[in-house]
C-alpha cells in the first residue's frame, strides 16, 4: 500500500515528507493505522555516527489503531488500539527470563531500522529499499507495521493521541524507579535532567511514597515544571558548586541518583551525592566517555545503565496507565503536539530543550 512518511536520507539533512510503498504484513506482523507518535532523542541517533542504512524512517514511541494481521498473529485483531514499544525475540535466555530489554536481538531489532533477518518492508518511488523498522516499528508516517510482540493493546476509552510516549520514554524514566531500582516510601533520588526521563522519574517516585526528589537542569520552566510534578528541589545545573547544592541536607546522600543527560561531568556529580551501597543509574547515552575515579565507587556504590527502565512493555505500560488514571502520572503536562510533517520544527525544539516531549499528531484521522 501507499504510505506517507517523514524520511531521512542523509544524516545532516531534515526529515522529508514522501510517498513509500509498504508492504503487507507478514508472519507475526501487524499494519497499524498511526493516531500520533511521541518523539524521542534516540531517533536523531543516526545523525549522530549510529551505522543505520538510509533512507531511513524513524520513529519509536507509536500509538494507533490496528488495520490487518499477519499470519501467526493471534493477540491482536483488527480495530484493537495499540501503543508500540520496543521490539525483542521472545526466545533468547533473557527475553524467557522476562528481560526483553537484554534480547540478544535487541539491536538488529531496534536500531538497525531492518527486520531482524536484515530486509524491510518499505520501498522509495523509484523501488529503492527504504529501512522502515526502526525500533520494530518506524512510526513516523501515517500507516506503519510492527511486530506483535512489540505492540501493547490499550483500551479503546483512552486518549491514544496521547498514549505513544509510554513505549519508551516514559516506560524509561518511570521504570528506572519502579522496576529496575525500585524506590520505597520515604526513599531519596536525585535527578539529573527534566526531560521526558527525569520528569518521569519524578513522577513516578512520587507516587511510590520517595519523601526527597532533588531535580537539577539549566532550563528554569523545566525545573519549574519538576516542581510541580513532585520534585522537593531543584537545583540549577549551571550553579558552579552543583553537586554541593544537590547534597545540601542530605546528611550521608542519596539512595539513588538518575542520569539522564549521559554526560560525564554529570555523571561524576550524580556518583559524588549518593549514599555508601547507593545507586547512580543511566538512562541515556551521551557525547563523551565516562572518566570516573575508582574512589567513585567505594563503599560499594553501584553505577549502572537502565535500557527502557528494565520494563516488559505489556506488564509495565499498562500500570503506568492506571497510575495516570488514578491521577498519579500527569504525563500529558509534559506534551507538545505539532502535525507530521512538522518533523523538523519537533526535533528543533526538543534539542534546544524548549519542549519536553512532542508528540506528532498524523493528518486525517
Ligand atoms: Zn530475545
Ligand atoms: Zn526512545
Amino acid at each position: 500500500m501507499r504510505i506517507e512518511a517523514a524520511v531521512l536520507r542523509k544524516p545532516d539533512q531534515p526529515f522529508e515528507m514522501a510517498h513509500l510503498e509498504l508492504d503487507e504484513p507478514g508472519f507475526g506482523e501487524v499494519l497499524v493505522r498511526a493516531v500520533a507518535s511521541g518523539v524521542c532523542h534516540t531517533d536523531f541517533l543516526p545523525r549522530k555516527g549510529l551505522p543505520v542504512t538510509m533512507p531511513l524512517v524513524v520513529g519509536h514511541e507509536g500509538a494507533g489503531v490496528v488495520e490487518a494481521v499477519g499470519p501467526g498473529v493471534t493477540g491482536l485483531a483488527p480495530g484493537d488500539h495499540v501503543v508500540a514499544s520496543f521490539d525483542s525475540c521472545g526466545r533468547c535466555p533473557a527475553c524467557l527470563s522476562g528481560r526483553p530489554n537484554a534480547c540478544t536481538g535487541f539491536h538488529a531489532r531496534n536500531l538497525t531500522g531492518r527486520r531482524a533477518d536484515g530486509s524491510t518492508g518499505a520501498r522509495d518511488a523509484d523501488g529503492t529499499a527504504v529501512s522502515a523498522r526502526w525500533f520494530g516499528q518506524s512510526c513516523f508516517a501515517d500507516h506503519w507495521l510492527a511486530t506483535e510482540r512489540n505492540l501493547v493493546p490499550v483500551g479503546k476509552d483512552l486518549p491514544l493521541d496521547k498514549l505513544g510516549p509510554f513505549g519508551c520514554g516514559l516506560q524509561t524514566g518511570a521504570g528506572a524507579v519502579l522496576v529496575a531500582v525500585p524506590v520505597g516510601p520515604g526513599a531519596s533520588l536525585a535527578v539529573y535532567g527534566a526531560g521526558t526521563l527525569g520528569l518521569a522519574a519524578v513522577m513516578a517516585a512520587r507516587a511510590a511514597g520517595a519523601a526527597d526528589i532533588t531535580v537539577v537542569d539549566l532550563h528554569p520552566a523545566r525545573r519549574q515544571l519538576a516542581l510541580e510534578l513532585g520534585a522537593t528541589r531543584a537545583v540549577d545545573g549551571a550553579d558552579p558548586d552543583v553537586t554541593e547544592r544537590v547534597r545540601d541536607g542530605r546528611g550521608e546522600g542519596y539512595d539513588l541518583a538518575l542520569d539522564t543527560t549521559g554526560r560525564s561531568s554529570v555523571v561524576r556529580s550524580a556518583l559524588a551525592v549518593l549514599r555508601p551501597r547507593g545507586t547512580c543509574a543511566l538512562v541515556a547515552t551521551g557525547g563523551d566517555d565516562l572518566v570516573i575515579p575508582p574512589r567513585a565507587l567505594t563503599a560499594g556504590r553501584t553505577l549502572t545503565y537502565l535500557l527502557e527502565g528494565d520494563a516488559v512493555p505489556q506488564v509495565f505500560i499498562p500500570r503506568l496507565i492506571r497510575l495516570w488514571q488514578d491521577g498519579r502520572f500527569p504525563f500529558e503536562r509534559l506534551l507538545t503536539t505539532y502535525p507530521l510533517a512538522g518533523i523538523n520544527d519537533a526535533e528543533r525544539d526538543t534539542t534546544a530543550g524548549t519542549v519536553v516531549k512532542p508528540v506528532l499528531v498524523h493528518r486525517g484521522l
